[in-house]
């Protein structure tokens, strides 16, 4: 490997089968490595934004606020009040005098304006700075008006993306175990770290009405505060994008004993693994329950179909795709482990894969399953990323809005994985999506027209 790596970062990286398995992660952003991480208030916002009848206000300056809707497109199928974005617009004279007069003007007037079911205040850096008391200012309107108004503890200077996970998990916590849980089936479930990208929540919702088990709360693509409030009344709590909810799952654990399991919708192999996981689930719940046992023979004929219905469709590109490269950067590990075992159903190598955010067990995990001389890298950089790329001679990377531009620079396909992307890639519909979609990039003749071939050289 070229001697890219700043030496404070060169045990971040780790390269398959050249040393036992050692990677640091989990810790802050080294200054001056212009990480491709994002900021704690980024991370809050990104799982709490698509509750969509729910008001998000960003206390501080306006520039904070630029992050909304339209680069993290959340569809609903109802209210779409998460797709504005309000902002306290803090200027130098706030930052002075202090800025909680204007949040509680703005949270009134937001309030009688737009009549949501909540209200989350958000943190940024400057707010953490000058000290306005969120807390308090949420409690007053909380009181006046009549509905929960969550401050979220999301300054963006007090951590990494992560910390913006917990301050999320702790505002919706807020939220559950207040409103009421009769009615719900015994069969029910929670769907935990879906973002409804592309209505993909809807096609999971659709598998799991096919298997016969009731959605209470989605958390929180399309998400609605008054499910979410009964969100502790479902059986069980099925997290997808582990490291942004499942702070969340274990709360409501320890509080309301609902037990969760981690699952991946992405893939032939990881989808069906959840829908049987969860029927297992039930099965074991409640043995020799005739209900559980028709779960479990709903879902297998469920799967059946999907699959038998894909593979001869996934056979052309498969074909067309074999031993060609790929490589993985995106925020949640969780996405990795399944894109890496998708590449290999078409035949595809992996040789680069890392993430924003991973825990030393996602990186032992994403060891185990990857090939000999694979590049795993926590909280990487553009300069690394180039150097990777060029170095392995990549025909496809597999990234978000950060990752593109570097992935273009160099002439080499991009697929877009992240939440600005407006094609399903989840369930098994998914799967013949994200292969057409890796074809058309890989093999698009516009690579014949850049200087692909010079910059990997
Ligand atoms: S919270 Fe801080 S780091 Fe995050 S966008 Fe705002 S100013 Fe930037």
């Amino acid at each position: 490997m070229e001697a890219v790596a700043l030496k404070e970062r060169e045990n971040q990286i780790y390269i398959k089968g050249e040393k036992p398995f050692n990677i640091v992660c989990d810790k802050d952003s080294l200054a001056g490595a212009v990480s491709q991480r994002a900021c704690v208030f980024c991370g809050s916002r990104v799982v709490l934004y698509p509750i969509a009848d729910a008001l998000h206000l960003v206390h501080g300056p306006i520039g904070c606020a630029v992050y909304t809707w339209d680069i993290r497109g959340a569809l609903s199928s109802g209210p779409e009040l998460h797709r504005l974005s309000f902002s306290t617009d803090l200027q130098e004279m706030d930052v002075i005098f202090g800025g909680e007069k204007k949040l509680r003007q703005a949270l009134l007037e937001l309030i009688d304006r737009h009549n949501p079911k909540a209200a989350f205040v958000y943190s940024t850096c400057i707010v953490g700075i000058i000290g306005d008391d969120l807390e308090a200012i949420c409690r007053q309107v909380e009181h006046e008006k009549g509905i929960p108004v969550i401050p979220v503890k999301s300054e963006g200077f007090k951590g990494n993306k992560r910390a913006g996970y917990q301050a999320a998990c702790d505002a919706m916590f807020r939220l559950i175990g207040t409103g009421e849980t009769s009615g719900i089936s015994k069969f029910s479930l929670n769907i935990l770290g879906d973002f409804n990208l592309a209505g993909e929540i809807w096609m999971i919702r659709e598998y799991y009405e096919r298997m016969g088990i009731e959605v209470v709360a989605n958390i929180t693509g399309d998400g609605r505060v008054d499910d979410i409030r009964r969100a502790h009344g479902a059986a069980l709590n099925v997290v997808q994008c582990s490291g942004s909810t499942m702070q969340l799952a274990n709360m409501m654990e320890e509080q309301y004993g609902v037990p969760s399991m981690r699952v991946s919708y992405f893939g032939v192999e990881d989808m069906s693994e959840a829908l049987y996981d969860i029927a297992r689930f039930f099965q074991k719940k409640f043995p020799g329950d005739r209900e559980a046992d028709a779960i479990m023979e709903r879902t297998t004929a469920l799967v059946r179909e999907e699959v038998r219905g894909l593979m001869p469709r996934l056979e052309k590109y498969r074909k067309a795709l074999a031993g060609k490269k790929a490589a993985i950067y995106v925020g949640g590990s969780f996405k990795a482990f399944s894109l890496v075992k998708a590449f290999r159903l078409v035949d595809m190598q992996v040789v680069l894969v890392g993430s924003q955010t991973g825990t030393e067990e996602d990186y032992r995990e994403l060891e185990a399953i990857t090939d000999p001389g694979t590049i795993i890298v926590d909280d990487s950089n553009p300069l690394e990323l180039t150097s990777f790329l060029k170095e392995k001679g990549v025909d496809i990377f597999v990234g978000g809005v950060k990752e593109r531009p570097i992935a273009y620079k160099l002439g080499i396909g991009f697929c877009d994985h992240n939440h600005e992307r407006k094609e399903i890639l989840a369930g098994f519909e998914g799967m013949l999506n994200f292969a057409r979609e890796v074809y058309s990039s890989v093999m698009s003749p516009v690579w014949r027209f850049v200087p692909r071939a010079k910059s990997m050289e």
